[in-house]
């Protein structure tokens, strides 16, 4: 079966940050998008983030989810994890946004990711790899439109 990882970064290298992500999941890389550059959510004055989305094949143990967890958030924490504010600036935010098949309302690990569905930054990139994406039976490209203009905190460039 195949996950949906989308990471973001706006402090120190976030190219470099990123990098080190998809060098993690090279082994299972199915596709990676671009590199978009995203404005900040919640109203913190900070950069810009950088942002990509990967599809990766996981096989289909039932401990693979949250091994597919446990793995993001090493990256977390080998990139330093500083977030002192919500909302506000950090290294590196690695997140879940799907599993093929599996739909979990565990706060620790929920899936699909509750706020995908809402964020430009998640589901533009993912169209990008994957015209046909679908999203808690919605189309990643309806769910995009509905969004209305990518402004404001909407806004996606890709690099
Ligand atoms: P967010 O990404 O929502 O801004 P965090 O990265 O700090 O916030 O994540 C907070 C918690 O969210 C983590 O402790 C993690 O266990 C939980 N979580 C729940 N569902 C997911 C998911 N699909 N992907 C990543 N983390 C998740
Ligand atoms: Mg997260």
């Amino acid at each position: 079966m195949r996950a949906v990882i989308s990471a973001g970064s706006n402090m120190e290298d976030s190219r470099a940050h990123l990098a080190r992500v998809a060098a993690e999941f090279a082994p299972d890389l199915v596709a990676a998008s671009s590199v978009y550059a995203t404005a900040p959510w919640g109203g913190v004055d900070q950069r810009d983030f950088l942002n990509q989305t990967f599809i990766i094949t996981l096989d289909d143990a039932p401990s693979a989810p949250r091994e597919l967890l446990a793995r993001c958030q090493r990256l977390e924490r080998e990139a330093g994890r500083v977030r002192d504010v919500r909302w506000g600036p950090r290294t590196l935010d690695v997140d879940i946004v799907g599993i093929e098949g599996v739909t979990s309302d565990d706060p620790v690990l929920t899936l699909p990711h509750p706020r995908a569905a809402q964020r430009a930054f998640v589901l533009v990139p993912w169209l990008e790899i994957d015209p046909d994406a679908k999203l808690g039976g919605e189309t990643v490209a309806g769910l995009v439109d509905k969004l209305g203009p990518l402004e404001g905190e909407q806004e996606v460039r890709r690099l």
